[in-house]
């Protein structure tokens, strides 16, 4: 079979792309193993988040990862062992935890976050997506004087950039979300910010893409390429060979093991983390919350409510840490007024796509000309799907892009 363009992986990144793709016409086939949306896709938090825009390697991070590296409920975690890919990645991401690459990092990753944050608008309202989009801003809660002093911190920084943000004391915060627990003395609102339910908008993406021409083949699998004068010149599926005009690597966390067989060194770690999903109680927060020393996510998502944290750098062990998912669980009763029983719906894990910059690659590769890449997007995938699908798009169409890419070239790593 020949297509325009194949994209390999149906999440929130291929399925983007696939959208822009086939709205500008363009004929385009994404390849998923599974079902589309449930990657990485499926379970986050759910934020689209420009007031979150420090990158991940940032000064004192891996500091404080070695402190927690001995507790099984800690909110960040590496697990010691000698894998030569992890020893280089965290040789690189080291490089990168200071303020410079901070301040370097955080308009780039704001200007994204921005620019998808109005194309999801756009999308959610032209092609009446059904995914509880809400835009009231989240707000960051600290019960210890520690923990608040750090968030100014953290906030003064980020105002630096513009972005929008407003301290408040305890009060000032129950007047505004009244789920928040009397201990809680003080917080910041994230002016900026939305929130949606993840899956739902990545399948609705994918019917409107569906509905512009993009076809979807699930339950396919990458097996392997075949090369030839600088062009991928076919991929082999469990379902039969393809060949493509271009060819785009969007299989998240996957990403990086594709890559090899391809000769590309493309750092990538995969990042645990989870999610827990509950009915959504009558006492839930109206906004996104973040807190602030447990460093968990709590998002309002229609009929439910979802609890998410915890980034451990384990490889692609998927088992699910009960010790850790209860931890989740527990520190959320520090900050919400009346918490009470829980009726679960899920308990989730994923692999979040982590480069030791903490920026994503995105753009053409300089080994295969018809080869694009679109993954690494870490804790922001989500948040930054739209706008990559966009430059994607860009980018196999040879237009200007609406972003200069050179920050994100994919073979930026490989001396
Ligand atoms: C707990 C948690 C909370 C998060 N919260 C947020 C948040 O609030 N906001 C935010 O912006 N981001 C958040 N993220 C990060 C976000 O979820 C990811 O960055 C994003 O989903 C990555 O999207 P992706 O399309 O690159 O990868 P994925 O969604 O993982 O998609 C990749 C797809 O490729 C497919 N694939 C892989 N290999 C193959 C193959 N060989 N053949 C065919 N298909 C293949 C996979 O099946 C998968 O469906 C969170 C992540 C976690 C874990």
């Amino acid at each position: 079979m020949r297509d325009d363009v194949l994209i390999i992986g149906g999440g929130i990144i291929g399925v983007s792309a696939a959208y822009f793709l086939a709205r500008a016409g363009v004929g385009v086939t994404v390849i998923e193993r599974g079902e589309v949306g449930r990657g990485c896709s499926y379970g986050n938090a759910g934020l689209i988040c420009p007031c979150h825009s420090t990158p991940i390697p940032a000064p004192g991070v891996l500091t404080q990862g070695l402190k927690w590296l001995f507790d099984a409920e800690s909110p960040f975690y590496i697990k010691p062992r000698l894998d030569s890919d992890l020893i280089r990645w965290l040789w690189r991401f080291q490089s990168y935890c200071n303020q410079s690459w901070v301040d370097t990092a955080v308009p780039l990753i704001r200007d994204l976050q921005r620019a998808s944050l109005a194309l999801y608008q756009e999308l959610i309202e032209e092609e009446k997506l059904d995914c509880h989009f809400e835009r009231h801003g989240g707000l960051a809660l600290y019960l210890t004087e520690r923990g608040f002093a750090h968030g100014r911190c953290e906030a003064a920084e980020l105002q630096r950039f513009g972005l929008q943000m407003e301290l408040l004391d305890g009060t000032a915060i129950r007047e505004l979300e009244t789920a928040v627990h009397p201990q809680v003395i003080g917080g910041i609102h994230y002016q900026e910010d939305a929130h949606i339910t993840p899956d739902l908008f990545v399948t609705g993406l994918a019917a409107a893409a569906q509905a512009h021409g993009a076809t979807f083949l699930t339950q396919t699998e990458l097996l392997g390429f075949e090369t030839g004068n600088g062009r991928v010149t076919a991929v082999q599926t469990t379902r039969g060979e393809r060949r493509a005009e271009q060819i785009i690597l969007a299989a998240g966390a996957w990403t990086a093991p594709i890559a090899r067989d391809l000769n590309l060194k493309l750092p990538l770690q995969p990042a645990k983390g989870y999610s827990i999903t509950v009915k959504r109680p009558s006492n839930a927060p109206r906004i996104y919350l973040y807190l602030g020393e447990a460093k968990v996510a709590v998002t309002p998502m229609g009929p439910h409510l979802r609890f998410a944290g915890t980034l451990e750098l384990a490889g692609f062990d998927f088992a699910i840490n009960q010790r850790r998912v209860n931890a989740i669980l527990r520190a959320a009763d520090g900050y919400l007024a009346g918490s009470g029983e829980r009726e679960l719906v899920e308990i989730w894990r994923g692999m979040r796509p982590v480069t030791p910059d903490g920026l994503p690659y995105i753009g053409r590769t300089r080994r295969y000309q018809n080869l694009i890449v679109a993954a690494g997007h870490a804790t922001l995938g989500l948040s930054m799907g739209p706008i990559t699908g966009k430059l994607v798009a860009e980018v196999v169409g040879e237009e200007r892009p609406s972003f200069e890419l050179i920050p994100f070239q994919v073979e930026r790593f490989e001396s």
